[in-house]
């Protein structure tokens, strides 16, 4: 029988909007030492807003950049996609037909548009999809990059024919609480807290300075997540993976607790996680640990 002290708990930490998935969960909990977290969705709000766009190519201008990748990005659940979406949107341009769609998770998107009976090849993402794509990167298409790394924006490379057009950067708020729940659970006696990371080293440790997490692992694939938190189990520790569910599924199914965020990506979050978080996700972290190794000395 499921000891009454693991019905406590579980109870009192479903009222802070954390749903424990059984009693197995929360031993697991009890004995984390390692905590990894996303970064996009889960330590930022995920709703990112637009920043500079940068025109690479003489025949396009700063709006025809947001309504090409809009068109190709329409079917993505990806913040950065429903950003884009929303913000061409606002233009009211014309409309475009979607023949194919391929997304890349943790790299963006590929489609094929057709647009007054002119068919172009469309891609919108990070340096990874264009090298993997064959897209000569040239170098103002890098500067563009860099330039917004360094101003903390992720910046939506856009590709129409297998050329460069433009580069589009989209900024993320770190959450209100991040900062705080991480000082909270430095207090816990962990033994790492690293930020995994599909974006760029310098966004990420952008957020990793606001937030005052040293360790960041960026340019991550979601197998590559999932690839880190097995190599620390390998080593013994007791991993938890904070996620939305976005891009890092295979973590948060790795992990041997996996914290998922209610919100966008909640069916995949949902079924990969061990623990949902919902509400202000990341604020009762600190006392849900508390509370599982509080329970689990009560039990044993
Ligand atoms: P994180 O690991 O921070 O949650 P993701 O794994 O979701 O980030 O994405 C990693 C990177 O992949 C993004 O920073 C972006 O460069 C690129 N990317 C992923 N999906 C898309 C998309 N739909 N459109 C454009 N870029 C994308
Ligand atoms: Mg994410």
């Amino acid at each position: 029988a499921t000891p009454a002290a693991v019905l406590a708990a579980t109870a009192r930490l479903a009222r802070r909007g954390v749903l424990v998935k059984g009693g197995a969960a929360l031993e697991r909990l009890a004995r984390v030492d390692t905590i990894a977290f996303d970064k996009t969705g889960t330590l930022t709000e995920g709703r990112p807003e637009l920043g500079d766009r940068i025109v690479l190519h003489p025949l396009f201008d700063a709006d025809e950049l947001l309504w090409l990748a809009a068109a190709a990005e329409r079917p993505s659940e990806h913040p950065l996609a429903r950003l884009v979406v929303a913000e061409a949107d606002k233009l009211d341009l014309d409309r475009v037909d979607l023949e194919e769609f391929q997304a890349q998770p943790g790299a963006g998107v590929a489609a094929r548009l057709v647009s007054d009976g002119r068919e172009r090849e469309v891609l919108v993402g990070n340096l990874r999809l264009f090298r993997e794509r064959g897209v000569p990167i040239s170098a103002e298409a890098e500067q563009a990059v860099d330039s917004l790394d360094r101003s903390g924006q992720t910046a939506l490379l856009v590709a129409v024919d297998g050329e460069v057009v433009g580069a589009i950067g989209a900024r993320d708020r770190v959450r209100r609480e991040a900062h705080d729940v991480i000082h909270d659970l430095k207090h816990l006696d962990l033994r790492d807290l690293t930020i995994l990371t599909g974006d760029r080293p310098a966004p990420a440790q952008a957020v990793a300075k606001k937030v005052h997490v040293k360790q960041v692992e960026a340019e991550l694939t979601p197998a590559a997540k999932a690839e880190w938190v097995q190599r620390r189990q390998h080593e013994g520790r007791v991993v938890a993976m904070i996620g939305d569910g976005i891009n890092d599924a295979p973590a948060l199914a790795m992990a041997d607790v996996g914290l998922a965020l209610g919100g966008v990506g909640t069916d995949i979050a949902a079924e990969a996680g061990s623990v949902i978080l919902m509400g202000d996700p990341l604020e009762p972290l600190p006392e849900t640990i508390r509370l599982a190794r509080q329970t689990v000395r009560v039990i044993r």
